[in-house]
């Protein structure tokens, strides 16, 4: 393998702080970072807008299809803001679609085929050139099976709601300690028992709890991966 670049799949729980890892391995290893869930956010917020949702409990199978055909998704690099945005027809909406409202939608919108068809194309095109760390729920299963790092983060529902509404809270963003918990756990149970790629550890991950690691830990933890993954496809070659 050398140091040819390679693809790394982060998937796992909601809140389980996925994405600031993912980003500092990206950023250690001069990779791109790609944030899945993002994209099925953005979807959710064209749906909310277009009034799609009169209960939370109905997803609106029919009319979201007629949605996505015209949608433009964008990822771009903000070098002022040190981060990715994501664009929805032209707009900026990175902030807004992080709110508890968005959250509570989200899952329905993602179970939709039609919906994973058209992101799992967007991801795949993404990560065409490999050098990306992408995370999400079914990146090592579906997106990338052949990735060549699979980890599946997770940690336990109380650090998670913990983590995630302290990030709201600084964010200065509206938040329950409770309500964010309960989303935590009615997002992982759609997201795991969807028939459409749901949630699950791809047979070749590797399974790390978060839950009493600092990010160092985390990065050592990685860089030792890393480095056995190395060396054993140098082995190889
Ligand atoms: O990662 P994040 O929590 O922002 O994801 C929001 C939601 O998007 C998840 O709860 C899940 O329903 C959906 N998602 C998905 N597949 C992905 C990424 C996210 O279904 N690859």
């Amino acid at each position: 393998m050398g140091q040819e670049k390679i693809i790394i799949a982060l998937d796992g729980n909601s809140s389980c702080g996925k994405s600031t890892y993912a980003k500092l391995i990206a950023a250690e290893l001069g990779y791109s970072y790609i944030d899945t869930g993002a994209m099925y956010r953005a979807v959710t917020l064209a749906a909310m807008d277009a009034g799609l949702f009169t209960d939370t409990d109905a997803p609106p199978y029919s009319r979201i299809e007629s949605l996505l055909g015209p949608m433009e998704l964008n990822l771009k690099h903000n070098p002022d803001k040190q981060r990715t945005e994501i664009f929805l027809n032209g707009r900026m909406v990175e902030d807004l679609i992080r709110g508890m409202d968005v959250s509570a939608h989200v899952s329905y919108i993602a179970a939709i085929s039609a919906v994973r068809r058209l992101m799992v194309e967007y991801q795949r095109m993404l990560g065409i050139e490999k050098g990306v760390v992408m995370d999400g729920r079914d990146i090592g299963t579906v997106v990338f099976p052949d990735a060549a790092i699979k980890i599946f983060l997770t940690a336990s529902v109380e650090v998670r709601a913990g983590r995630r509404y302290r990030e709201l809270i600084e964010k200065g963003m509206a938040a329950n300690f409770s309500d964010v918990q309960q989303n935590l756990e009615k997002r992982d149970r759609i997201d795991s028992n969807r028939a459409d790629s749901p949630l699950k550890m791809a047979d070749d991950a590797i399974l790390l709890d978060n839950s009493e690691m600092t990010l160092e830990e985390q990065m050592t933890w990685f860089r030792k991966l890393y480095q056995e993954v190395r060396s054993g496809a140098d082995e190889k070659d």
